[in-house]
């Protein structure tokens, strides 16, 4: 990971953060960093496990970037 990089994933947990606090909203990002953000809030334990598993787990949106 580069030092920017590095960076700009600080800049999203503090931005990640900011929502939480201001509109209640949970932020799951993907762990490869494509891009893909889910961003939720007041949903059922259930719909939040489905969002989770979408956001660390959705391959063919990475293969198509190839
Ligand atoms: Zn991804």
């Amino acid at each position: 990971m580069t030092r920017l990089s590095t960076a700009k994933a600080l800049g999203n947990r503090v931005a990640d953060a900011y929502a939480l606090i201001t509109t209640g909203m949970r932020t799951r990002r993907c762990p490869e960093n494509c891009g893909l953000m889910v961003r939720y809030r007041a949903v059922s334990d259930a719909e939040a496990k489905r969002l989770d598993a979408m956001a660390a787990d959705h391959d063919g949106r990475h293969q198509s970037r190839i």
